[in-house]
């Protein structure tokens, strides 16, 4: 059992990462998404290429679609032109950037005026960024902006032994001081929540501290959660999995959790759609299973389940 890991072992283990042009941002896409007045507005999501996060978290995978240098200025604003060219109109933009907006080396402030004007006919902007890095920055960006912000942050998970144990180096106050900062400048707040975070043991337990970590995101006053079912792929996460410290979850653990949320009827929650494929184990029920998860998200709703003889199937005799 592995009981501590930090930045080197994490990097030790890393598989090499892609190869990216600065000028380009590595995905973009269009969807839709429900906002918090409940109209469903299109969003238009660009993945940009830029400097890799500080951090270097247990879980994460982000650092492989990202540059070891900082980031070029004008490179930005040029990936955001390109996207933009190439998407249908949206009333929403989302900037994720495998890390923190507020990073000068992942985002250059010189390159703020521009990226603002380019993004001047949307209602709405949602950035990503680490609970520790508030600052100046956030309400200088937000000024240049004609709609509505919004700041996306990793809760991850408030288990105490599991949250110091993710190397994400934040703490409960940490993230409640970031979305207490951002309200106050009248930002809106969304959070990501872990379900099966590495070294969390039981499938009841990960339910439940799913679904606190997701009030108590609320609680702290953000809008949104995201429940993220947490994925191998990293290298160190296929070693914590050998050694029985991180179990993925399965599609019906994350829909328990999904349901429990919603019911909270506490604020938006997401459920991450990303790669489902990865957590199901049956042919036969996952294109519907998907499909209720996609409504249930922009309905906010909670359907019926979908029937499948694969229910009374254990995970163990699944797996055999
Ligand atoms: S802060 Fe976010 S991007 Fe940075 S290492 Fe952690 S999960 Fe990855
Ligand atoms: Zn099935």
């Amino acid at each position: 059992m592995i009981t501590e890991i930090g930045n080197q072992t994490i990097e030790q283990h890393r598989p090499p990462k892609e190869e990216l042009d600065a000028n380009k941002p590595y995905l973009f896409l269009h969807e839709e998404e429900i906002q918090f007045d409940g109209s469903l507005k299109s969003v238009n999501t660009i993945f940009l290429t830029n400097k890799e996060c500080p951090f270097k978290c247990v879980m994460c995978d982000l650092w492989r679609h990202t540059l070891d240098m900082p980031t070029p200025i004008g490179a930005i604003p040029r990936q955001i032109e390109y996207a933009l060219k190439r998407l249908p109109k949206s009333s929403v933009i989302k900037l994720y950037n495998s890390g923190n907006f507020f990073d000068g080396r992942a985002i250059p402030f010189a390159d703020y005026k521009e990226i603002a004007k380019l993004l001047r006919d949307f209602d709405h902007v949602v950035v990503e960024n680490h609970p520790k890095l508030i600052g100046n920055k956030i309400s200088d960006f937000k000024n240049m902006l004609s709609g509505t912000f919004e700041v996306a942050m990793g809760l991850e998970t408030i288990h105490p032994v599991v949250m110091p144990k993710l190397n994400k180096q934040i703490t409960k106050v940490n993230f409640s001081t970031a979305v207490s900062f951002l309200r106050d400048l009248d930002i809106i707040v969304r959070a990501f929540v872990l379900l099966n975070p590495p070294f969390l043991k039981g499938v009841a337990e990960n339910r439940e501290w799913c679904l606190k970590s997701v009030e108590f995101a609320f609680d702290t006053g953000v809008s949104a959660c995201s429940i993220i079912p947490t994925r191998g792929g990293n290298g160190i996460m296929e070693l914590l999995e050998e050694g029985g410290d991180f179990n993925p979850p399965t599609l019906e653990e994350l829909e328990n959790v999904y349901d429990d949320s919603l019911r909270l009827k506490k604020g938006l929650v997401y459920c991450d759609l990303w790669d489902l494929e990865k957590f199901s184990s049956c042919m036969e029920c996952f294109k519907p299973r998907r499909k209720r998860l996609e409504t249930m998200n922009v309905t906010q709703k909670i359907l019926p389940r979908i029937e499948c003889s694969c229910h009374g199937i254990s995970e163990t005799d699944r797996d055999n």
